[in-house]
């Protein structure tokens, strides 16, 4: 054997130095507001209190020994899975982020996670020859990474035929949309690689050792795989440019969806504004069949307001500047400064340049199959709406809006399709019924703006839907035989300084997806104990976050907060304090009738509002707006207008209001879609709140996630200020409680966290119960059973299952402390 290089033994004996300081003291970690959490060693404990030297400073600080976190030896230091600390708290976590982001690992796993931490650099980690190196391999051959995730869930799917999901969350910047197209460009790189001469992809079917591994997360404290196992076709990889017109297809799906979805925010120069799940089909030989795309909660208010220092959606900005003669055919003068919806916030964006991502746009809608005329028509939108915006509304009295200038109307009618006539008067003085006699109602300045505002954010949203449906009927082919990757890129949890109704949403959504993720953890728990002969007495903790999702989305006997916010919107003289109100009450009965959610629930105390405990943390929400945000209205007279157009396509966006029939029903008030809808009769499907939208479109994505194999994967922002290098431990542990993380953490210390297979823990910890074990051979459980009872370790922290013995958080560190002072 060679002798070790010098820097090997330089690193072992750095190694074994630091583990000799370690061995001195009691090293714990105290929680700093500042920093998270601090080295240092207890020095004194008197009472509930621990005197405890601090390392860096040397000062000492009296800490009550609760706050305290034990500190895992230095050989822990680093680790792939964090689910391989021996103490798992949330300083050992963060710690060992911090520790491996600063070497440049951004990926680390925790259990069934794969924590991803944005490093706001290129790190050259993506390209074909890593690729390759994730080819065939198992999570343990290799240092974490996005491609081992996505390489498993594709060999998952090939050797047991099951649909795979791979769900993304995290704040906003955190990485997400970044991941999910790696994950894709991953895909697409393998699923070209599959050969049309195979029959089946090398992967599929072929490497049946792979298969004999138990599903679940056992990939534990860095046993040696022999590399016969992943020994794979070896066929070679090239370049993207031999991908296929399908797989480019898919690809260049991205650009679009960005273009429109996407907007520069605060936090993120490209903030993707809606969530998506998109489904990558694989024919039975691994090759890509086709690709299905849905979308939730697009951010329709960002095309009328946004903060300042925030933009529109990209397109608007690129279509200004890099649109040259077509900006003629769609009356589009002058420049973003001239466009009301554009010139009151932020114009640029550092490092982008707009003309640039335009010619990328138009290249990728000529890529996916858009024709000239189906673009003309995006575009007729986009620039309907900055007209709009720039029509000019007029009182004299309060309540006889007028419009001064009817030619900025007329541009506007000329995109759409409509006539001018009609179109002002829908604006100005829609007509309703008031008893039984046709009314014209007089609009205020204000109502008539907010009707064009409310017009553009359903103009958007509608033809947003359309072109995701375009990109669907390009890329969608749906085969009885095919099966799914599908890859969730949706907002994480959110607590702002002021929540709203999005944020009720968003974070519904989030604590269904954590519940998902709790049972799915729950069920492959239960899986590796029964399966080692384990018995034990298991809490399904996958219903733990029931309460809070029923007082959310409860219809029915008891009712929960979507439906009762519905309720409302069709009382009539309803607002959003009637509503809150209603809410706290429902909250107060529900002491007596046993609400299932009533202990999730307050009413805040100054505000009009609640607070929901939610998993993450308690969440005050603010009602304000609520009622018109759920009914999200337009007024009728205009969707009959908009859905009577001379242009097939805008009709085609408004074509559900095309059956209405003329008169326009409610006594009196402008009338929403929603309560039309209701009163009318009219085919279900066609008028839903908001809520109701969601509710069901989740509950569908939901469906289909629990048909999958799911992984996971968590993105989190190092630092606010977009920088390399930079971690903010407190901003990090955030995140870590938000997005499940330490949730997860949580739930496997219930069980036995910890797990070695039976010869590796005869191999490491034998030196410690010498001539226990006679010389030659002995089964390994019996050898394992003789070293625990010599160790006289505590029945209550161990099992021993058929093929490995199974610890509680904390156990092996002891070991090992013992270990190196033997
Ligand atoms: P949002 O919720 O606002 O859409 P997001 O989680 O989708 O946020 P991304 O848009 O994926 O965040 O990432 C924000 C930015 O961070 C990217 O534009 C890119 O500059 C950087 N970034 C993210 N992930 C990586 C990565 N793996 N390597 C290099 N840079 C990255
Ligand atoms: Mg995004």
């Amino acid at each position: 054997m060679p002798a070790p290089r010098p820097s090997e033994s330089a690193e072992a004996a750095r190694a074994a130095a630091l583990q000799a300081e370690f061995n001195e003291k009691k090293w714990v970690w105290v929680p700093d507001e500042r920093d998270g959490y601090l080295a240092g060693w207890i020095h004194k404990e008197e009472g509930d209190f621990g005197q405890i030297v601090l390392k860096a400073s040397g000062e000492i600080r009296t800490v009550p020994l609760y706050a305290l976190d034990k500190m895992n030896p230095p050989k822990f230091d680093r680790v792939d899975d964090i689910a391989d600390l021996t103490f798992l708290n949330k300083a050992s976590v963060v710690n060992n982020l911090w520790l491996r982001f600063g070497s440049g690992n951004i990926y680390t796993y925790s259990g069934l996670f794969l924590i991803a931490i944005n490093p706001y650099q290129s790190l050259p980690l993506y390209s074909d020859s890593i690729i390759q190196q994730y080819r065939n391999k198992r999570r343990d051959e290799n240092p974490p990474h996005i491609f081992a995730v996505a390489e498993r869930a594709w060999v998952n799917m090939g050797e047991e035929r099951e649909n795979q999901s791979i769900l993304i969350t995290g704040e906003s910047g955190a990485g997400k949309t970044e991941s999910t197209k790696k994950v894709i460009q991953y895909l697409a790189a393998i699923a070209t690689d599959v050969h049309p001469s195979h029959s089946r992809s090398p992967t599929i079917g072929s490497s049946s050792s792979i298969a004999a591994l138990p599903r679940s997360d056992s990939f534990r404290r860095g046993h040696t795989v022999s590399p016969s196992i992943s020994s794979g076709s070896g066929s070679q990889l090239t370049a993207r440019g031999r991908l296929g017109l399908l797989e480019r297809q898919i690809l260049q799906a991205n650009p679009i969806l960005e273009a429109f979805g996407n907007a520069q925010t605060q936090r993120n120069n490209n903030s993707s504004r809606f969530g998506k799940f998109v489904r990558i089909t694989f024919a039975p030989d691994g090759s890509i069949a086709g690709a299905n795309i849905d979308w939730y909660l697009l951010e329709k208010s960002r095309v009328v307001v946004r903060s300042e220092a925030e933009r529109s959606f990209h397109v608007f900005y690129q279509l200004m500047v890099g649109g040259g003669a077509l900006k003629e055919t769609l009356l589009l003068g002058g420049g973003v400064e001239d466009y009301e919806y554009l010139n009151k916030s932020r114009r640029e964006v550092d490092g982008v340049d707009d003309k640039e991502e335009w010619a990328a746009l138009k290249g990728a809608l000529d890529t996916v199959g858009f024709t000239a005329a189906e673009q003309l028509d995006l575009f007729r939108i986009v620039a309907a709406i900055l007209h709009i915006g720039n029509i000019e509304i007029t009182s004299a009295r309060t309540d006889d809006a007028g419009m001064p200038d009817p030619s900025q109307a007329e541009r506007v009618c000329h995109l759409l399709g409509i006539p001018v006539a009609e179109f002002i008067r829908a604006v100005l003085r829609p007509r309703t019924l008031a008893g039984r006699e046709w009314v014209s109602q007089a609009r205020t300045q204000r109502q008539a703006l907010e009707e064009l505002g409310a017009l553009c954010k359903t103009l958007y949203e509608k033809s947003f839907g359309a072109i995701v449906d375009r990109i669907n009927v390009a890329l969608d082919r749906p085969s009885s035989k095919s099966t799914f990757i599908g890859v969730l890129d949706i907002a994480g949890f959110e607590i702002f300084e002021i929540n709203a109704y999005e944020q009720l949403l968003i974070n519904y959504t989030n604590e269904k997806l954590q519940q998902f993720f709790n049972h799915h953890m729950f069920v492959l728990e239960q899986e590796e104990y029964t399966r080692e002969g384990i018995k034990w007495e298991y809490v399904n903790f996958g219903l733990d976050l029931q309460p809070t999702i029923d007082l959310i989305e409860a219809s029915g006997n008891v009712i929960g907060i979507l439906s009762c916010l519905d309720e409302e919107c069709i009382m009539p003289r309803a607002t959003d304090l009637t509503f809150t109100n209603k809410l706290h009450g429902l909250w107060a009965a529900g002491q007596e009738n046993g609400h299932p959610g009533r202990t999730k629930y307050q009413p805040t105390r100054f505000d009009q509002g609640f607070i929901i405990k939610h998993y993450a943390a308690e969440v005050e929400y603010h009602t304000t707006g609520w009622l018109e945000k759920n009914k999200d209205p337009l007024n009728d007279n205009l969707t009959r207008v908009l859905a009577a157009s001379s242009d097939r396509y805008v009709a085609s966006l408004f074509a559900e209001y095309a059956d209405a029939p003329t008169t326009p029903s409610g006594p009196g008030g402008p009338t929403n879609g929603f309560a039309a809808g209701k009163k009318r009769g009219i085919k279900k499907g066609a008028f839903r709140t908001v809520g109701q939208r969601h509710k069901e479109q989740l509950s569908s994505l939901m469906s289909q996630l629990q048909s999958t194999q799911p992984h996971f994967i968590r993105c989190i922002v190092p630092n606010s200020n977009k920088k390399p290098g930079r971690f903010d431990v407190p901003l990090v542990l955030e995140q870590l409680q938000c997005n499940g993380v330490l949730e997860g953490v949580r739930i496997s210390r219930l069980g036995y966290p910890n797990r070695l297979p039976f010869v590796e823990f005869r191999q490491r910890y034998e030196v410690l119960t010498p001539g226990i074990i006679p010389r030659g051979y002995m089964d390994g459980r019996e050898a394992c059973r003789r070293m625990v009872k010599a160790l006289e370790l505590d029945e209550a922290i161990f099992k021993i299952g058929t093929s490995k013995i199974f610890f509680k958080a904390g156990v092996l560190a002891e070991l090992e402390e013992r270990r190196d002072l033997h």
